[in-house]
């Protein structure tokens, strides 16, 4: 580099200037850069902001958490899992140690130089590892045998917590035998499974353990309002692309777009997705409009209070967008019931950084576009109290 280039040289007529930057960068770096959204005049003076606090602020709080961060990812979506399971709270946090590798074990007893052993205290093999309490110990050895017709996530957790409970004498509990833990657990887990089946919307899969089955369909917008169905597709190199598509109330095509974004992960790809549908339906002059995105991390970002202080910038930009002088309905819709958007963004891959705007729908996207017209239910299988 012969001479200091600002980030704003950067950036001409409202793009990143591709020239200047293959000019500079090397070309493997350029498309992470693209997919990356410039700042613009109207996102305010700059200011210092801790990305890792909800007030933006330093607090040594969210300082500790980040470096405990190398050991947990608290957007890791099994701690969704965790916390919505249909289970007492006490088993949920002792998952939770789990997850984080703080259950009392003998080989951390051992680390601790609380112990001289890390053997396990029941059957003698070392280390008594977390694994080993719960899973390889013989006397955790039921969880190895098939239990059908039971809500195997409910299953799961409730039997080891009672295999934890087993092993402790602390608890003074009278478990007996791997058999009767066998049996509570599965109790347990059934009538979870009845109360579950119970309700209207949704029933147990007689042939799945693990997971129910779900009627899923499009929901569109009530009359008068459009519905914009956004999807993102990552490669497993990094490549990503975006899509979606604004229908009427009665699912008729109103127009389709699609593009790439380069190098990024799914979150920042959904995001662009909303942002450049958004857009989209701003220039079109529609005022009422029914957001529908299948990545439930992006739609609680932009529903969030801090959403317009948020450190990520285009999160800042589409709580700007959602705050127009119209009416934005945004909801997660599941996968299955996205599957259009999907469509146009796998059709995208290979395209270029220019959206492409679609008046009509491809003829390949018809039967999709059907379905979800005539209201016919698409039924996904899906894990039990996934939210
Ligand atoms: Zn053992």
């Amino acid at each position: 580099m012969n001479s200091l280039v600002h980030i704003v040289d950067l950036v001409t007529n409202g793009s990143w200037n591709l020239d200047l930057l293959n000019s500079i960068f090397p070309p493997a770096v350029v498309p992470h850069i693209i997919a990356i959204r410039f700042l613009h005049s109207t996102d305010g003076d700059d200011l210092c902001i801790w990305c890792w606090g909800s007030r933006h602020k330093f607090e040594v709080r969210t300082a500790y958490k980040l470096l405990q961060q190398a050991a947990w990812n608290p957007f890791d979506p099994s701690w969704h899992l965790v916390w919505h399971l249909p289970i007492p709270q006490r088993i949920r946090v002792f998952i939770w140690a789990i997850l984080q590798q703080r259950i009392m074990t003998n080989l951390e007893r051992f680390r601790r130089s609380l112990s001289h052993d890390s053997a396990c205290s029941l059957c003698g093999s070392s280390p008594e590892s977390i694994t080993h309490v719960l899973r390889d110990c013989p006397n955790a050895s039921l969880l190895s045998r098939l239990v059908d017709h039971v809500n195997w996530p409910v299953f799961f957790a409730v039997a080891i917590w009672l295999i934890w409970k087993r092993r402790n004498d602390v608890f003074n509990t009278d478990l007996g035998s791997s058999s009767n833990v066998l049996n509570r657990s599965m109790v347990w887990a059934k009538h979870v499974c009845n109360s579950h089946a119970a309700k209207p919307s949704s029933f147990t899969n007689p042939t799945t353990s693990s997971a129910t089955v779900s009627s899923c369909k499009w929901q569109p917008a009530p009359t008068t309002w459009i519905t914009l169905n956004t999807d993102d597709v990552v490669s497993s190199s990094g490549n990503s692309v975006v899509g979606g598509l604004l229908r009427n109330a009665d699912g008729s095509w109103v127009t389709g777009f699609s593009r790439a974004i380069w190098m990024t992960n799914s979150l920042h790809a959904e995001l662009w997705a909303i942002h450049d549908g958004l857009v989209f339906a701003w220039s079109l002059g529609i005022n009422q409009i029914q957001l529908q995105s299948d990545n439930l991390l992006a739609v609680n970002l932009l529903k969030s209070q801090d959403a317009t202080s948020s450190s990520f910038s285009l999160v800042r930009a589409i709580a700007t967008l959602l705050h127009c002088a119209w009416l934005v309905d945004m909801s997660w819709i599941p996968r299955e019931g996205n599957n259009p958007a999907d469509w146009l963004a796998k059709k995208a891959l290979g395209s270029s950084y220019c959206p492409l705007i679609l008046d009509s729908p491809p003829p390949d996207l018809l039967p999709l576009l059907s379905t979800d017209a005539h209201g016919a239910s698409r039924f996904m299988l899906m894990e039990l109290f996934p939210l």
